[in-house]
């Protein structure tokens, strides 16, 4: 059993103008097993407490904590908070010139779990979830992010995902839209690391689209860096049909 535990976090961001705030007082408590979606207006900050959660420089922590199970995850090293088990989809999200997705795949599992897996059930595990995934077997001689097409990248994602069984997986659907493949194997990932019970899983999107596909166990909603509303699934079909406006409206 795995809890991640947000609390009270607030976050600024480098700008030229100097530091300006963006989460303001955050409070999230994640649990293997569970998927809760954070959900909001662009601009909210959602992003940038994925950013924050992945340990991206460029996002001040100015005070709060961050616990996995009990550990400070906030003094941990970007590496060091993935051997701790958090999955966070934007940490590699460059090219990585002359690395094949084989290569990175079996190193960053390398790295997460300090030894390498025995080689003839990983060749076998990278298959299986390749398959899965309906990627086609020379992807993984691709380079990593080279040209991927923006449903290649998700595969990928998703790809990593199930390959390094994350206590916590934090994923950022971006704002960019994704045409409705790439919706569903995201989603599909999204269910079966799920199905596992041993994961708990952030899904940040903006759109309702993806939650056709997901059925989330809670639903938070993000208006100027703070949760303004919490549910279930409920929340999320209501935003569904009335949209963000309510929530504009009463912070404006
Ligand atoms: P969301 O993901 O909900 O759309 P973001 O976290 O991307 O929101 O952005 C929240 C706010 O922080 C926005 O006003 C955005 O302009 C600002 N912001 C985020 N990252 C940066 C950055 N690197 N430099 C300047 N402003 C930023
Ligand atoms: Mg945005
Ligand atoms: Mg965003």
């Amino acid at each position: 059993m795995t809890t991640l535990e947000i609390k009270d976090l607030h976050v600024s961001v480098e700008t030229k103008e100097g530091a300006k705030p963006i989460l303001r007082g955050v409070d999230l408590t994640v649990r293997s097993g569970e998927t809760h979606a954070i959900m909001g207006p662009n601009g909210s900050g959602k992003s940038t407490l994925a950013y924050s959660l992945a340990g991206h420089p460029k996002y001040q922590i100015t005070s709060g904590t961050v616990l996995l199970d009990g550990e400070d995850v906030l003094a941990m090293s970007v590496d060091e908070r993935a051997r701790a088990g958090m999955f966070l989809a934007m940490q590699y999200p460059v090219e990585v010139p002359g690395v094949s997705v084989s290569n990175f795949l079996r190193t960053a599992k390398t790295a997460i779990d300090g030894q390498a897996p025995a080689l003839r059930t990983w060749v076998k595990d990278v298959r299986g979830a390749m398959e899965q995934l309906r990627m086609d077997p020379t992807f993984a001689e691709r380079n990593v992010n080279e040209g991927f097409s923006g449903g290649e990248k998700k595969r990928h994602e998703i790809l990593q995902m199930e390959l390094l069984k994350p206590r916590i997986a934090i994923l950022d659907e971006t704002d960019s839209g994704l045409d409705v493949d790439a919706l569903r194997v995201v989603s599909e990932g999204v269910n079966r690391v799920r199905s596992t019970g041993e994961t708990g899983v952030l899904l940040i999107t903006h759109y309702t689209r993806i939650l056709n596909y997901i059925q989330p166990d809670f639903v938070h909603v993000f208006v100027d860096g703070r949760i303004a509303e919490e549910g279930g699934p409920e929340l999320a079909e209501r935003l569904e049909s009335e949209g963000y406006d309510r929530f504009i409206g009463a912070s404006a």
